[in-house]
């Protein structure tokens, strides 16, 4: 863990060592994002386009920019390019480094930017840093706040007896984290975290032979996808922007996946219709493998993770052990990934190859930040 900052402002930058970031021409796709309008912002957005600054009441009370026919991109993109570059707010500044606030402040990075991808450009633990010395003030008052919703919910835990120790379960999995990368082990994983009893991964091995059943893993991880990838508002679905800088959207609608192009105007033009039961879950290569428990480390060390699994917690009613939900929330990541891989596949051809499992982390990664938790970003 990289820690670094003052006694007062302490940030686990970990994620970013070592990683660049440079923002590719005709790319966009955080311009879809609909960036928050912070106060000291606002009197230019009011005083120059004042019907392009809007009041959202959801999830909380905030001040965004307009959206094209509320559904497409932000009504200051044209042609791919920001018609308010110098003025943009601080989200579009930022865009891909997000800080999340649980019981500690951590930096992420936003895997669904091709910009980070490339090897080149800036220094993101550099940009990271200075970005957190701008946001010194919200970030620790944010803190404040998360730490006492934390020490609600642990205390919680504790009188419900769900209690799992959050570095404990982190060092488990990491302990076995290629073995999450075998669709065996992942079948293993989900029967056993469904459990009463506390899942010991420490004991646990992958179901062989007879006794694991593809088709019922195939069947899970289409859940998994088609609950990502359905609803009833078009800006909450998930974008995959490929290489040639197309929005590319899966929609379920009727039971079939509709692939689509979505325009800048928010028109969405559709390429095709597709029976998810045709996709096959195609495991990894070698390659994509390698790929793949990359990230699993990330998402593993990420607190917005563990916040997502928190949430499930409570939403669950106190049910289940944390570290059930943690391991089971971290399997249906992958399996949601993994059809999704499949599904580019079976749309666009293509392999499970190292460049496979990186469209496939594109195209995932922004749904795993947008995932509720407790905590906030700021
Ligand atoms: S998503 Fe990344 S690469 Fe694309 S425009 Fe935004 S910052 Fe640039
Ligand atoms: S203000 Fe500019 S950079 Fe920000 S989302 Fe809108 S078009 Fe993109």
């Amino acid at each position: 863990m990289l820690l670094l900052g003052s006694d007062k402002l302490r940030v686990d930058f970990s994620e970013l060592v070592g990683r660049t970031f440079e923002c590719i021409d005709r790319c966009q796709l955080c311009c879809l994002c609909q960036p928050e309008v912070l106060p000291d912002e606002r009197p230019f957005f009011r005083e120059k386009y004042p019907d392009k600054l809007i009041l959202k009441r959801s999830p909380r009370r905030h001040f965004a920019l307009a959206l094209k026919k509320g559904r497409g991109s932000c009504s200051f993109l044209e042609n791919r390019k920001c018609a308010v570059y110098e003025n943009r707010p601080r989200f579009c500044r930022r865009f891909p480094i997000h800080f999340h606030v649980g019981s500690g402040i951590q930096a992420e990075l936003d895997l669904s930017c091709r910009g980070v991808w490339t090897g080149k450009g800036e220094d993101a633990l550099l940009l990271g840093s200075v970005m957190a010395s701008e946001d010194a003030e919200v970030l620790m008052a944010t803190l404040s706040e998360s730490k006492n919703v934390y020490g609600e919910f642990f205390q919680n835990c504790m009188e419900f007896g769900v209690y799992s120790a959050p570095d404990r379960m982190r060092i488990e999995v990491a302990t076995r984290i290629g073995s999450f990368a075998e669709l065996p082990f992942i079948a293993s994983v989900l029967e056993m975290s469904a459990k009463e009893a506390e899942i010991d991964l420490s004991k646990l091995e992958s179901i062989r032979g007879e006794d694991f059943d593809l088709d019922d893993l195939e069947a899970a991880a289409m859940e998994a996808s088609m609950d990502s990838l359905s609803s009833s508002d078009p800006v909450a679905l998930p974008v995959y922007c490929d290489d040639g800088g197309e929005w590319n959207i899966f929609n379920v609608k009727n039971g079939n996946v509709e692939w689509s192009i979505l325009d800048e105007e928010g028109d969405l033009h559709l390429r095709k219709s597709v029976d998810p039961k045709d996709i096959r879950l195609l495991p990894p290569e070698t390659s994509g493998k390698e790929v793949l428990v990359e990230y699993l480390k990330i998402l593993n060390n990420r607190d917005s993770v563990l916040g997502h699994a928190y949430y499930l917690v409570d939403s669950y009613g106190y049910e289940d052990m944390i570290s059930n939900v943690y391991c089971g929330d971290m399997v249906t990541s992958i399996l949601d990934l993994l059809w999704r891989v499949s599904l580019l596949n079976y749309v666009r051809g293509g392999r499970l190859d190292r460049d496979g499992l990186r469209e496939g982390i594109i195209f995932y990664d922004m749904d795993r930040l947008d995932a509720p938790t407790i905590g906030a970003f700021v």
